[in-house]
């Protein structure tokens, strides 16, 4: 069945720049025809073709789906006092994942399952149609396979992030922990995965360290990315422009020889607004990433720790009003870049023979994702054509 989206008042497509990217793009007084879950024709309302359904939007904004390209959602337990704390004067250290741990190696296959399923139903709401979830709060052997093997049955996007921080077990014995990732839990995750992920930190894992985990998941097939710089200046970028990963993420603290690196590189900077927010951390420089040529996505990183907001609206006002970016720039990071993260063309664009993930703001323009910050305005949803959102403004 065929849909016609008609009478919007801002259709953002971006458009290909055949360097296997795309650029911002968007058209006024459009419409959009979607045919056996893809975009089928853009063009003028006024020269709309006819559908089996249509779709009057009524002057408001059709985009392309957000792309959230780094979140943590397979998990038990929440921090809220833990961060009632920070905000009270607290800082943030990277052992408040411990408590996650524990609480996760706990949990049953099931309760994981429904949490992670409240979170995923929580973002599509608010216009993820695409999201990367991360393992890393097992860090046994069978608490990180059954976290990929369940990441996997509701997103293609799974990283496998046994380094996320060293197993309390194994507190004394970094380089024991190491090979347990490379070696026995790598084999058992590898299958369910996609990506494999390092923490490149101080206080996590050093630079030989995520260059071995890294060299260990590209063996069993899987592609890397990487934490890195988030708390403080360090080699993180440096080995993730190496590993060729596909996306550094965080990127709070980079030094010229960082940006000159990653301009360099086919490797994009995800940055993550919602971590600084609710770490109370300095923001990333974007402009100075953007300046440089760097290609940016924005994701929301949730998590019970750090940022526990499944909300890329808010995380675009971020950019916006924090990190500086326009306005266009955050939602092509929360679409197109969010998918060139991924190394994804099929969606975070709305071109002709794009996956038909598309959202339906009420508002008449992108800008309003910033502009009125904390107010939902997601109207419709449709994933691969079919419609699975729909506010009560939506119709
Ligand atoms: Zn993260």
């Amino acid at each position: 069945m065929s849909t016609l989206i008609t009478n919007v008042g801002e259709l953002v497509t971006h458009e290909r720049t055949g360097e296997g990217t795309t650029r911002w793009a968007a058209h006024d007084d459009a419409a959009i025809v979607i045919d056996d879950g893809l975009v089928a024709w853009t063009g003028p309302a006024s020269r709309a073709p006819s559908a089996d359904e249509v779709v009057d939007a009524a002057g408001r904004a059709v985009l392309p789906g957000f792309v959230d390209s780094h979140a943590h959602l397979v998990f038990a337990g929440e921090r809220g006092a833990e961060f009632a704390a920070r905000m009270a004067g607290l800082p943030y250290s990277a052992g408040g994942i411990r408590s996650t741990v524990a609480a996760t190696r706990a949990a049953s296959d099931s309760e994981l399952d429904t949490n992670l399923r409240r979170l995923a139903a929580e973002m599509l709401a608010q216009g993820i149609t695409t999201f990367e979830c991360k393992s890393g709060y097992g860090l046994t052997v069978e608490d990180e396979e059954r976290s990929v093997r369940l990441a996997a049955q509701v997103t293609p996007e799974v990283t496998y992030l046994g380094a996320h921080v060293v197993a309390p077990e194994f507190s004394g014995d970094h380089s024991g922990y190491v090979d347990l990732v490379c070696g026995p839990m790598m084999a058992a995750c590898a299958p369910h995965a996609k990506w494999v992920d390092v923490f490149c930190e101080e206080g996590a894992f050093g630079p030989d360290e995520a260059r071995a985990v890294l060299a260990a998941g590209r063996a069993a097939g899987l592609t890397p990315r990487v934490h890195a710089n988030q708390l403080g200046y360090g080699p993180g970028v440096a080995v993730a422009v190496e590993a060729q990963a596909a996306s550094a993420d965080h990127c709070t603290y980079l030094t010229d020889s960082d940006i000159d690196a990653l301009a360099s590189s086919q490797t994009v900077v995800t940055l993550l607004p919602g971590v600084e927010f609710s770490t109370r951390h300095p923001y990333p420089d974007a402009r100075r990433l953007l300046n440089a040529g760097v290609i940016v996505a924005i994701a929301t990183d949730c998590n019970p720790g750090s940022c526990f907001t499944s909300s890329m609206p808010f995380c675009v006002a971020l950019a916006v009003r924090d990190m500086h970016m326009t306005t266009q720039e955050a939602v092509w990071a929360a679409t197109a870049g969010g998918a060139r993260a991924l190394r994804r063309d099929d969606v975070g664009h709305l071109s002709v023979g794009a996956r038909a993930d598309v959202m339906m703001l009420d508002a008449p323009s992108h800008a309003y994702l910033a502009y009125r910050p904390g107010v939902p305005q997601i109207a419709a949803v449709w994933t691969s054509g079919q419609r699975v959102i729909r506010s009560r403004h939506g119709d």
